[in-house]
């Protein structure tokens, strides 16, 4: 019988066993804030050697279709919980057959879809993009209409509806003629097409819904993204305490309506009239938030471990004004070709209040999040300073 759906029950203690779904960074900065705390970690997908299974307990190499091996896995740990969103539904039924799943499967299936997120957000009155269904190159010229005449107009962003993470299967439509092209980019046949939202900045809350429903959350965090990747991510972040109060909010009824128990990421535009409009859900720790890990008294991670074992949540407080800089793969190619060139470590480190996080990926390739850098400064444009000249620095030997 499953004891996904069995209420709060008794806080699972140090001593418990956490089991992952999905083996990246995340899953290995969740292991990392585990284990000082005596929790054993076991971690299952379909990689050897993963960044969460060099820091777990035990790592299980199996598809995550394999169900046998998910229940199997699922039954030697205490409570399951998952670091990608895109686990199959079944794999997710078969191990809440065995533990208690965390967050529940149903706020995997609303957030791994754009269109029953889009339908979500907007049915419960969160505010988001002008969007349309598509399901067919005639829906997609139909919804390109202008504004006046009922459609979403030009220039719009149309997404694949699942399976679409840091900007794959999207494409930009300037000018209805590109609709075609655009369909054929995106390859699928379930899609969302957004207006498009000239924003003034994205912006970021992680919340974190404990089983008795306590609510806490890090502040609003400020991102730039470079070719739809995050790059960098500042806290606090620079806007109105107006815009920031309503930011908080949004994201503490987005995960009150998902009735959650976990980790949230609320990813936002704020426009150039000051409008919050919601882009993206991702029912985990995100990129954006690594910088809790240094800067915050409980991380994003820590604070996972707690609501998912029915802890008491610890402290968001902000020690210090923080920045994070991602190092993607093509770091390992600074002149822009196949040879890779290990960057310069002991050059960040010259940096004594940079922190560097590395996740154990062997393949630098282009585009791939291999690592962090965060800093700790005396306000958050100092941090952001601080994080890209330890960045820059990486290659500074380098020709
Ligand atoms: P997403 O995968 O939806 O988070 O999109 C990745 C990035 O693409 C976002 O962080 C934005 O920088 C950009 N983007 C996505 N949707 C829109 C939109 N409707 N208007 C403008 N930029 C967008």
């Amino acid at each position: 019988m499953s004891r996904s759906g069995s209420g709060p029950g008794r806080p699972l203690l140090p001593g418990s066993t956490l089991g992952v779904l999905g083996s990246g960074q995340l899953g290995r900065m969740l292991a990392l804030a585990a284990r000082p705390m005596g929790y054993r970690i076991h971690v299952l997908s379909p990689g050897d050697d993963t960044p969460t299974g060099q820091a777990a307990d035990r790592e299980v190499v199996a598809d995550y279709l394999d169900l046998d091996a998910v229940r199997e896995f699922a039954d030697r740990v205490d409570v399951v919980t998952f670091e990608f969103e895109n686990v199959p539904a079944a794999c997710a039924e078969a191990a809440a057959e065995k533990a208690p799943v965390r967050p529940a499967h149903r706020v995997l299936h609303t957030t791994q879809n754009r269109i029953r997120e889009k339908r979500f957000l907007s049915g419960a009155g969160f505010p988001v993009a002008p969007f349309s269904e598509i399901r067919s190159l005639d829906d997609l010229e139909a919804a390109l209409a202008p504004r006046r005449d009922g459609g979403i107009g030009t220039p719009a962003v149309l997404k694949t509806a699942g399976w679409g993470y840091d900007g794959k299967g999207q494409a930009v439509i300037e000018t209805p003629d590109d609709a075609e092209a655009a369909w054929r980019e995106v390859a699928t046949d379930e899609a969302v097409l957004e207006g498009f939202i000239d924003f003034e900045r994205e912006v970021s809350v992680v919340g974190a819904r404990g089983m008795d429903g306590a609510f806490t959350h890090w502040g609003v965090l400020a991102n730039d993204h470079q070719d739809h990747i995050l790059d960098l991510s500042v806290s606090p972040a620079p806007v109105p305490p107006a815009v920031a109060e309503e930011a908080v909010a949004l994201a503490r009824g987005i995960l009150e309506e998902l009735d959650v128990v976990g980790v949230v990421c609320v990813e936002m535009f704020l426009t150039r009239d000051g409008e919050l409009l919601v882009n993206e859900l991702a029912p985990r720790p995100h990129n954006s938030g690594h910088l809790t890990v240094d800067a915050a008294l409980t991380s994003q991670f820590e604070q996972q471990l707690r609501t998912v074992c029915g802890l008491p949540l610890g402290s968001t407080e902000l020690l210090r004004p923080a920045a994070m800089a991602n190092l993607l793969g093509d770091l390992w190619h600074p002149d822009g070709t196949e040879t890779v060139r290990v960057p310069d470590w002991g050059k960040a480190l010259t940096f004594p209040e940079v922190k560097l996080h590395l996740y154990g990926k062997a393949e630098p390739r282009v585009g791939r999040k291999m690592g962090h850098l965060t800093a700790l400064a005396d306000t958050p444009e100092e941090a952001a300073e601080r994080a890209l000249a330890a960045r820059r620095a990486l290659n500074e030997s380098a020709p």
